[in-house]
């Protein structure tokens, strides 16, 4: 199951993979090879502005959902973008302007910290999905690619056949608490062909704002017999 993603992704990026010159967030020149992670020089990749300690990330889902309601288990994040709107916007390049091998570099960055963070060893790691028509405005899902990124630091075996996004929402962050639950139930249906039983799962996304949608996910997962499903995301806003 790794191959053939992984074949598809190096088809997908055939051109994207070809070495990059600047770098995304401060669009310096990168000499080649001196950059630890393409697309980000050293000194911006000196400069990241570090999210909190995955206890702090999770706490902050208590802010949009009641104890009971909370599924995921751990969460850990690379960037905090509260303030920060160059790294802000090296996101929105990879979320809309087609830098697929950007969100491959963020995955990698975020592989790096989740080995700090001691959550290393999964079942399965799932790239949460995006809508069958995003996806065709896009081209590509960037969680994939993040999770494509981390795979290299994070064992588990990554697809993303695992599950399917069928609805689009309403954005969530205006809606209650009440609202949001609704709002949420079986966006994500899991594949027949897949059996989360006893696994221990991890989440991958871009940001993670109030976390509704991961968590709708992760409960899904669990109905269907997951052991634990953590979630790690490039930023936290
Ligand atoms: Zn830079």
């Amino acid at each position: 199951m790794i191959n053939t993603t992984f074949i598809r992704a190096i088809r997908d990026n055939l051109f994207d993979f070809v070495a990059p010159e600047h770098c995304a967030i401060c669009n310096k020149h990168i000499k080649p090879n001196t950059a630890q992670f393409k697309m980000l020089c050293n000194a911006c990749l000196n400069s990241i502005p570090y999210a909190p300690p995955p206890n702090i990330i999770r706490n902050r889902l208590y802010e949009h959902f009641s104890e009971e309601m909370v599924s995921i288990d751990g969460a850990t994040s690379l960037l905090s973008l509260k303030e920060n709107t160059q790294y802000l916007q090296a996101i929105h390049k990879f979320k809309y302007e087609g830098l697929s091998q950007l969100a491959y570099e963020y995955g990698k960055l975020l592989g790096r910290r989740m080995q700090i963070d001691g959550m290393t060893k999964y079942e399965y790691i799932i790239p949460v999905p995006i809508h069958k028509v995003k996806y065709r405005e896009r081209g590509y899902n960037q969680s994939y690619y993040i999770a494509l990124g981390l795979n290299g630091f994070v064992s588990g075996d990554m697809s993303d056949d695992f599950v399917r996004r069928n609805q689009y929402t309403k954005t969530q962050t205006a809606l209650s608490k009440e609202q949001r639950k609704h709002n949420v139930r079986n966006i994500y249906e899991i594949n027949k062909k897949f059996d989360p039983y006893g696994s221990r799962i991890l989440l991958v996304d871009d940001v993670l704002t109030t976390g509704s949608t991961i968590n709708s996910l992760a409960a899904s997962l669990k109905s269907a017999g997951a052991e634990s499903c953590d979630c790690a995301t490039v930023a936290i806003a």
